[in-house]
């Protein structure tokens, strides 16, 4: 954490949400370096980009590898992708992309380190609560149960590039496809030698890369997990390359009896978790880990996760229902909360 400096809030904000927004314009900017910005669909989601270079625009070069990393690799509805034919061939290895392997292989030792509270085999739940879809309600305990018979991360055996699931699992690598899009968008930017800096959210995933031509900090805003969209919770100053995911119970959820039922599952239960968390934000050297750590400290609640933040060395921002927010050591470096109605509170370990 040792580049990352505390700073005034100004221009140059993202918002850490689903609909993000980028405000890149009116820095000064040297000579040499021209910002690019651009906002599309790609993912599932919105991503916005904006890459400072010396050279051409290569927006949509970022913008088409997110696609392709979506259509070969982790898309379950793509049929081709590799992640659809493991799906498909439940019982059999299937032979996957070195790619896939990789990022499935992160992914499972995640679920592991995490005891399954980040769980790539939760799909077929999310899907039968179908929170964000067109029928979302509250199941019978009798289906959550059934299904919670085909989870868990330990029927997933990876061989080298041969996968095998056991019969009737699915993998949905959905928790952590951002934090993935992030990574591959930054291996773009350094194969390129004219780009000096980026700053590209995909959803609640976003990284941050090289420096402003003016060499002030990158400014992410974080979400207000209680407020309209487009307020913010707080703002992160750093410099050079970050990984930073958000995951809340605000980001898609539906309301019954005054009770709120959202998107993040807790594996253990098969139900939305219930950890007295309604906003998690993970900042580390890594784009799959920021997002399946935002997702698995949600499921954890603060106490549960302190090991595994250690694990990965990440920072954290960590808010309740009592609108207490809550900041490890390195992100009281670079996160300034302004936000009435939230109390900053002592980190707990
Ligand atoms: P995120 O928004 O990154 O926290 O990811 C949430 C998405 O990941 C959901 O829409 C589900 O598809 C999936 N998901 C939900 N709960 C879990 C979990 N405990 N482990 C893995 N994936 C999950
Ligand atoms: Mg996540």
């Amino acid at each position: 954490m040792g580049l990352i400096k505390r700073d005034k809030i100004e221009q140059g904000i993202i918002f850490a949400c689903s609909a993000v927004l980028l405000m890149g314009c009116g820095q000064i900017v040297k000579e040499g370096a021209e910002p690019y910005s651009k906002s599309d669909v790609a993912m599932g989601t919105v991503v916005s980009e904006t890459i400072y270079s010396s050279g051409e625009d290569s927006t949509d070069e970022v913008m088409d590898r997110l696609r392709e990393v979506e259509s070969q690799y982790l898309s379950w509805r793509v049929e081709d992708s590799d992640i659809a034919r493991i799906n498909d061939g439940s019982g059999t290895a299937v032979n996957i992309s070195r790619e896939t392997a990789d990022y499935l292989g992160e992914a499972l030792e995640l679920a592991k380190n995490s005891q399954g509270a980040f769980d790539p085999t939760i799909g077929d739940i999310t899907r039968l609560w179908d929170i964000a879809g067109e029928n979302p309600h509250i199941p019978k305990e009798e289906e959550i149960q059934e299904l919670l018979q085909k989870t868990g991360y330990e029927k997933i055996v990876l061989n080298d590039r041969n996968a095998v699931l056991e019969s009737g699992v699915t993998i949905d690598l959905g928790a952590v496809g951002k934090g993935i899009g992030c990574d591959e968008a930054a291996k773009l930017l350094k194969e390129n030698e004219q780009v000096s800096g980026a700053v590209i959210a995909v959803g609640g995933s976003i990284v941050t890369y090289g420096e402003k031509p003016d060499g002030s900090d990158w400014k992410v805003a974080i979400s207000n997990p209680r407020g309209e969209t487009g307020t913010y919770l707080g703002t992160l100053s750093l410099k050079g390359e970050h990984y930073i995911s958000t995951s809340g119970d605000y980001q898609r959820y539906f309301q019954k009896d005054g009770v709120r039922y959202h998107h993040i599952m807790d594996p253990s239960t098969g139900y939305p978790a219930d950890s007295g968390l309604i906003s998690v934000t993970i900042l580390c050297d890594n784009g799959l880990v920021s997002d399946g750590l935002s997702t698995a400290c949600f499921v954890l609640g603060m106490e549960r996760s302190q090991d595994l933040l250690k694990t990965y060395q990440a920072e954290a921002i960590f808010v309740d229902e009592e609108k207490n927010v809550y900041l490890s050591e390195g992100m009281e470096e670079c996160f300034i909360l302004n936000q009435e109605g939230y109390t900053q509170k002592k980190w707990q370990n």
